[in-house]
């Protein structure tokens, strides 16, 4: 029907933006995943280095080890072959000569301990002698745990290293055992006996090397020169479990086994202690990091972007929507119009105004005028072809661009007024308004936005000065009379600086004497170009300008002046009414102006009358009423003018603060022949009455009138049968013949 907001066309579709949010948030958690990956294996791979590495290392300590200990085997047990040549050639060796050579092998070697000679495996020397005394006589093959491995030299005819044994003597010692053989003829060889060297082997270990506070851990195996099967010599046997560093050292007969491992184990091992995993890991989680942060800061522009993208959307709707009614606003609705002219096909712009909308907000208050805003635009979208359009201009202000035929222009014009007549529920106040339509034809009153609109609007006033509640075509004499009163304006803000401005007064009389009431003060301007004129020409202007407010001080001003001036001379017709517009009353200190003219001529209240015509009062309720009341507290009269008009009850204007009401001419004119005239004016001064008011008639003009209005028991009237309006000095003179004038009647 009414178009409405474009959908932004680049927007992604929710679930493409759902899955790409999702894809960017794993993204940090797929570079911490496959960078962990990635530090685990060079990390492994740097541990294997690290590991190799150290294995290398080791292993070369180990055969310094090695060879230190085979020199030291060596360097030991070297002194049984000179003795074992010597015996091999005849069988012997003299003492002294064995004594002789063990002393000086003894020298070499701290810690050899003794040499014995053991011919047939039966010890018969030693050297030295002294404290190896009990093995002298000692006959091997009486040993069963020595004896094994001495066969076993012998069948192989090769040294054997027995041991660690603990000695007879005290200690832990190996025992070199040479056999020796004696070549007989022909090559037969005999076996002669054996050399034991027997040596200390804590302190041959520890010459070759093997301390505690060696570098590494370092465990020796394989006693009787047995490798692996033999039993430990030195360290840590669980050192053999997992060694990945291991040597063999050939020893007489067999050999022995070494291994080692770094003290406190294999640094290298651990993936953990690997200083590239751990380089390659901080920079894997620094890296996720500084992902998910710029992650984080692309999400948030992102958000930040739809934020954006919802305020220009809002920004849209304020710059083009009306917030009350949702409807275009001026600016989107000039777009279309011109769009709509542009087709060239014709259209119609319409003016719109809410007759009485001023009531309902001053009444009911702004919310329950928004409220029948709404309900309206409801009601006026129900009376709309799809192509046409409407726009909220402010206020209670609507325009229309219909682009229907005229016929079917004019059909949607009254339904638009109808649709207004039916009541409208303000939660719960029935609220009845009306509407003025002015309309403006494209191309025949304009072919542009701004004259159709101004041609729309014009037509518009004049619907409402018809009357209201009715529509009107533009015509050219109507921007013809808007020129008329933008001149009148001009003229009347001069007229207001040059004081060409009177007051006429009208007399007021009691309708059963007859007597002189008082009078009314009408205003009348006295241009110097068009002569007198009547205010129904410039106060509607006055008001709408808001002159009326300077024009009503200088009303006041002259009223207080002229009763002044009676009182001085004697001549004082009676409280004088004077008539205030809606405006002065709601835009201006109202009370103030008045009760400070009446200070600055010296005036009692009493001497003033207000009259409020009867529509202004209701437009205006609230304000209205609190000025009235101020009025009367003051002592000064009110008056509702022109009763009969403004739709308002009886029962209503009881409850404001109201003396007099004065029934519109319109009631009186057909008096006394019209029977609904008739009836009108009975109800009128009847209710009236009862609620408690004065009755004025307006504009008597006949003694028919005069006569029907007495008998009906109305108080006063005024009419030119009675009095015209006339300047101060004509009524001064009517007054005087006015006692012959009523003897007369
Ligand atoms: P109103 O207050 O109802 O005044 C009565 C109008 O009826 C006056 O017209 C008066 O000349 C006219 N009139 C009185 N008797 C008769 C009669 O027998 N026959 C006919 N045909 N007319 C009669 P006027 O003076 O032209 O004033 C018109 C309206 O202008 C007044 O109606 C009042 O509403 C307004 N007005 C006049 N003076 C002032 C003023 O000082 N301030 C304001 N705000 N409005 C004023
Ligand atoms: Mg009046
Ligand atoms: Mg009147």
């Amino acid at each position: 029907m009414i178009s409405s907001n474009k959908l932004a066309s680049d927007e992604q579709p929710p679930a493409q933006g759902a899955l790409r949010r999702t894809l960017s948030r794993l993204l940090p958690v797929g570079f911490a995943v496959v960078g962990i990956g990635l530090s685990m294996v060079l990390g492994h791979l740097d541990a294997k280095r690290e590991q190799s590495e150290e294995v290398a290392n080791l292993a070369a300590r180990l055969s310094g080890v090695r060879g230190a200990l085979e020199a030291q085997l060596r360097a030991a047990f070297a002194e049984a072959e000179g003795i074992a040549q010597l015996i091999s050639t005849d069988g012997r060796i003299s003492d002294s000569h064995f004594h002789g050579m063990a002393r000086d092998a003894l020298a070499s070697v701290s810690y050899m301990h003794h040499i014995a000679l053991a011919p047939a495996d039966v010890v018969v020397d030693v050297y030295p002698r002294d404290g190896n005394e009990r093995i002298l006589g000692l006959d091997y093959r009486g040993l069963p745990e020595q004896m094994p491995l001495l066969a076993s030299a012998r069948e192989r005819e090769e040294p054997v290293l027995a041991g660690p044994l603990a000695l007879y003597q005290g200690g832990r010692a190996l025992v070199y055992r040479r056999p020796v053989f004696i070549s007989g003829k022909r090559g037969v060889k005999f076996y002669w006996g054996n050399i034991s060297i027997v040596a200390d082997i804590d302190r041959l270990l520890l010459a070759a090397g093997l301390r505690p506070e060696t570098g590494f851990e370092l465990a020796v195996r394989g006693s009787d020169g047995k490798g692996a099967e033999g039993a430990m010599i030195w360290g840590d046997e669980q050192l053999f479990e997992h060694a990945l560093v291991t040597s063999s050292v050939q020893v007489p007969g067999g050999f022995w086994q070494l291994a080692a491992e770094p003290r406190g184990g294999w640094s290298g091992l651990s993936l953990f202690c690997s200083p590239l995993f751990l380089f390659a890991l901080s920079c894997t989680g620094l890296f996720s990091l500084f992902v998910a942060q710029l992650n984080r800061k692309q999400r948030l522009l992102e958000l930040r972007n739809s934020e954006l993208h919802q305020y220009q959307v809002q920004l849209e709707r304020l710059a083009h929507y009306d917030t009350i009614t949702g409807l275009p606003n001026r600016v989107l609705f000039q777009q279309q119009l011109s769009e709509g002219i542009a087709q060239g096909h014709g259209l119609a712009v319409l003016m719109l105004d809410i007759d009485g909308f001023k009531q309902v907000n001053d009444s009911l208050g702004h919310p329950m005028g928004d409220l029948l805003l709404q309900q309206a635009t409801a009601r006026f979208l129900q009376e709309l072809d799809s192509q046409d359009r409407v726009c909220r201009l402010g206020g209670d202000e609507f325009v229309f661009m219909l682009q229907g035929a005229q016929g079917q222009v004019n059909h949607q014009v009254r339904a638009l007024l109808r649709c207004l007549q039916r009541p409208f529920d303000l939660n719960g106040n029935a609220s009845l308004v009306t509407g003025s339509i002015g309309l403006a034809w494209c191309p025949q009153h304009g072919e542009d936005v701004d004259s159709l609109l101004r041609h729309a609007d014009t037509a518009m006033y004049a619907a409402k000065e018809s009357g209201r509640n009715a529509w009107r075509p533009y015509q050219a004499e109507m921007t013809d009379r808007l020129h008329q009163r933008l001149e009148l304006e001009r003229n009347l803000r001069r007229a207001l600086e040059c004081n060409e401005f009177e007051l006429w007064y009208q007399p007021k009389v009691d309708l059963f004497s007859g007597r002189l009431e008082g009078v009314e003060a009408l205003l009348r301007w006295r241009d110097p170009e068009h002569g007198l004129v009547s205010p129904a020409e410039f106060i509607p202007l006055a008001e709408r300008t808001g002159l009326i407010i300077p024009l009503g001080e200088r009303v006041l001003e002259l009223a207080c002046q002229q009763l002044a001036d009676w009182r001085a001379g004697d001549g004082l017709p009676g409280p004088l009414a004077i008539n205030v517009a809606a405006l002065q009353i709601e835009r201006s200190d109202y009370v103030t102006s008045l009760a400070s003219a009446l200070e600055r001529h010296d005036l009692p209240a009493s001497l003033l009358e207000v009259e409020i015509t009867e529509s202004l009062l209701m437009e205006s309720q609230q304000q209205a009423c609190a000025v009235l009341s101020q009025l009367q507290a003051m002592g000064v009269a009110t008056a509702v003018d022109d009763f009969g008009t403004g739709y308002s009850s009886l029962a209503y204007l009881r409850a404001l603060p109201i003396d007099h009401l004065k029934i519109d001419r319109a009631f009186i004119k057909d008096l006394p022949d019209d029977d609904d005239a008739v009836a009108i004016a009975r109800a009128i001064v009847d209710l009236g009455h009862a609620l408690g008011f004065r009755i004025t008639a307006e504009g008597i003009e006949t003694q028919e009138q005069y006569d029907f209005l007495r008998n009906a028991g109305c108080d006063h009237g005024q009419g030119f049968l009675l009095g015209r309006p006339m300047p101060a000095a004509d009524l001064q003179r009517w007054m005087a013949q006015y006692p012959v004038h009523k003897r007369q009647r």
